[in-house]
């Protein structure tokens, strides 16, 4: 996911891109099997380019509560400066970049790849489920709740009583 840099003029410049997972080294462990797509908006302010990305995809996950797979749409946002080795940047200004990349003048290209896979592996949420009102495996028989009625008794429990039966034990 190379940019090239060299002959821009000042000002934002704006691309689109299509790929796979592998294109930026992305191993199969994160479920992203789905094309990727990215909006790029790379402003040009001398020696500096800001880069503001918005990626939008799918990935396969396995859902907390019930375990089965499902497809759930993807999508996050990068800002990335690259500015020269020289420049001092304000901690308060740094802090709202993703990632701030020290280049050298003349710089030919720029290659998104890292970035982009860095905010792939961020986005995947850490609560996975595979839809929000998801009924989950019965904790006797482990049946999918969503799916079908176990014959378990539900025993509602009580903190409380749970507390006062550690104790008798
Ligand atoms: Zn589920
Ligand atoms: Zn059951």
């Amino acid at each position: 996911m190379k940019i090239a840099i060299a002959k821009l003029e000042e000002g934002e410049h704006r691309y689109q891109f299509h790929f796979r997972r592998e294109d930026v080294g992305l191993s199969a462990d994160y479920g992203y099997n789905y094309g990727i797509d990215l909006d790029v908006s790379l402003t040009k302010m001398g020696d500096e380019f800001l880069v503001r990305g918005r990626i939008s995809t799918q990935a396969d996950l396995v859902c907390d509560r019930c375990a089965e797979p499902y497809v759930a749409d993807i999508q996050d946002e990068m800002m990335v400066l690259y500015t020269l080795s020289s420049k001092l940047i304000p901690e308060d200004e740094d802090k709202q970049y993703d990632e701030v990349h020290r280049i050298d003048p003349g710089l030919m290209e720029i290659d998104l790849s890292e970035d982009i896979r860095q905010t792939l592996i961020v986005a995947l949420p850490l609560k996975r489920l595979c839809s929000p009102d998801c009924k989950g495996l019965c904790p006797r028989c482990g049946a999918n709740l969503n799916f079908e009625k176990c014959t378990c008794e539900v025993e509602t429990i009580d903190p409380r009583w749970e507390a006062l039966k550690k104790l008798l034990k």
